[in-house]
């Protein structure tokens, strides 16, 4: 008996790998383009982690006119998670991250390099598996748990290296007789690689982000196919990315002490080893020290944190950016207007250990991506994500004009306004605009420098009665508002009251600060001017006229 025919007593009925090769042609892209993918197992949780590892790889893709697919591993079926895969897609698509191939429901795919669910390629896994156990590449190990168990003790015992190589490999140097004999009685068995690696030479390999890393060779007798028939994450990541064509394996730096095993994977296969690029994880500060952000602890770990709260994708992608390439920042000061489409990522100029999670510059760029926004782009993000996950807000915005001009507010100018940085803070930013929550609750009127009650009194008669006139344009309203300054008593520039602050109690700026508190309860807002425009004369005079009877 020979490999040949102990590996057709196992694997009967399998193609040749042949069949495989022909069936999954190389892909015809131009020179350079980089295919890689997203490779999750279905548990329906996108990590940000894995998030900023879709951003890079999407990126370089799209970069280079390559090809970005979604692959399902579900080959550990403890992991899996009903409806995994669309929460997967669900939240790749909230951040505009879609992939080329791959699935595109529970069920369904695009994509001629399928089936890209790995539960559904064990006929493929098997071809190749028996590809190598025909060459003795592979062979059937009988071991049992108790054996398995017994091992490891030993190896504890004698402070030795853990694992299944060399000596403590009972089944690796069975001869393909005693293989078939024990599989005739019915014993059950697994599938290992048979490793031609000595842990005392070392292989040199070169990173796209980590550089140039040196590792002792794989010398572990890995297995291949488990028991349930299923393959094991590292074999049947190397057949896949061999048919698919992956060009570039772009993954999670826990996986770099992998790479001697993966090499040795495809060079055993006969494959072309794709390049890797190892991503660092995106770390938190605690107790003065770092670690990983966690699902379990971070709420800010899952995507759906930034969706749930309102943070826009593009904010989020555009901080992963900036925490990606060192140089991104002074490209964005650069080119404030570019779309993130025009920055050329570099996997080699990511930084080799992890970045400091920092939700203060999410909502930075978050303001800043905002304020850029129409008031039309505005109202409809905001009433998209009210529509989720906030009633009150979504009734607010049911006056769609009047929400226009809320939102048009300062905006559209040189300098728009800064003030939102994520849709769960537009009902607190808007809602004294809406005499219905102005009125509806206790207003309070946190007044200023001028609080004295006679004051304020006089400064909101005088102004009702003799300067306020809603035609009025901005300078008129404005140097009317420095005659009631006059006739109060205050400074009518503060340019002059700065000069002889003890010549009067106060300036323009504190006389309208009274106006605006009493307008709007606030002692900070957009250009009031433009806030009486919207409000109407009807609702500012009510809204004077309230304040003054709340002083009586
Ligand atoms: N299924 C693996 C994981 O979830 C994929 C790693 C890879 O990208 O190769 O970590």
């Amino acid at each position: 008996m020979d490999y040949k025919e102990l590996a057709d007593k196992i694997f009967p009925n399998v193609k040749e790998i042949a069949y495989y090769e022909e069936k999954y042609k190389k892909r015809d892209l131009p020179e350079g383009a980089i295919v890689t993918r997203y490779a999750p197992s279905p548990t329906g949780f996108v990590h940000l982690g894995s998030l900023y590892q879709v951003v890079i790889a999407k990126k370089v893709a799209k970069q280079t006119n390559g090809v970005f697919f979604l692959r399902i591993e579900d080959t550990d079926q403890k992991r899996e998670v009903e409806n995994g895969v669309t929460g997967i897609l669900q939240s790749l698509k909230d951040f505009g991250l879609e992939p080329d191939e791959g699935m595109t429901d529970e069920i369904h795919e695009k994509g001629n390099y399928g089936p890209y669910k790995q539960s559904l390629r064990k006929d493929i896994y098997e071809a190749y598996a028996k590809y190598l156990l025909e060459q003795g590449k592979a062979y059937p190990c009988f071991a049992t748990p108790e054996e398995l168990e017994e091992m490891r003790q030993k190896q504890e015992a004698a402070k030795i290296r853990p694992g299944y190589y060399g000596v403590w490999a009972k089944y690796r140097n069975l001869s393909v007789e005693e293989a078939a004999e024990k599989i005739d009685k019915g014993e059950s068995y697994i599938i290992r690689l048979k490793s031609p690696g000595r842990e005392d030479r070392k292989i040199k390999h070169h990173d796209l982000i980590k550089g140039n890393v040196d590792f002792p060779e794989n010398d572990q007798d890995i297995v291949i196919i488990k028991a349930d028939g299923l393959p094991t994450y590292h074999f049947a990541h190397a057949v896949d990315d061999h048919l698919m064509g992956t060009t570039h394996v772009i993954r999670g730096d826990e996986w770099l002490s992998s790479v001697p095993l993966h090499l040795q994977l495809f060079q055993m296969l006969g494959f072309k080893a794709p390049k890797y690029a190892h991503i660092a994880p995106i770390m938190k500060e605690e107790d003065g020290g770092k670690r990983k952000l966690s699902k379990r602890k971070d709420p800010e770990a899952a995507v759906s944190y930034y969706t749930e709260m309102g943070i826009p994708k593009e904010a989020v992608i555009e901080y992963l950016l900036n925490i990606a390439n060192s140089n991104f920042e002074a490209w964005r000061k650069q080119n404030p207007d570019a779309s993130l489409d025009d920055f050329e990522l570099q996997l080699n100029k990511m930084s080799v250990s992890g970045a400091l999670f920092d939700i203060v510059k999410i909502l930075d760029i978050a303001k800043t991506v905002i304020s850029k926004y129409t008031a039309e782009h505005i109202y409809e993000e905001a009433y998209k994500w009210a529509e989720n996950y906030d009633e009150e807000l979504k009734n607010l915005l049911q006056d769609k004009d009047y929400a226009l001009k809320v939102f048009g507010i300062e905006r559209g100018n040189v300098k728009p306004r800064k003030d939102i940085s994520k849709w769960s803070d537009v009902k607190e930013n808007i809602e004294y605009m809406y005499d219905s929550e102005f009125f509806g609750r206790e207003i309070e009127y946190p007044y200023q420098k001028i609080a004295d009650p006679e004051k304020v009194k006089e400064i909101l008669q005088k102004y009702i009665q003799n300067y306020y006139a809603p035609e009025d344009d901005k300078q008129t309203w404005f140097d009317k508002i420095k005659d009631l300054a006059e006739e109060t008593g205050f400074a009518r520039e503060v340019k002059e009251w700065k000069k002889e602050p003890e010549k009067w109690p106060g300036h323009v700026g504190d006389v309208s600060t009274v106006i605006r508190v009493a307008l709007t309860g606030r002692t900070n807002t957009p250009d009031m001017y433009e806030i009486m425009q919207v409000l109407g004369k009807e609702s500012v005079i009510k809204r004077l006229e309230k304040a003054q009877e709340f002083l009586k």
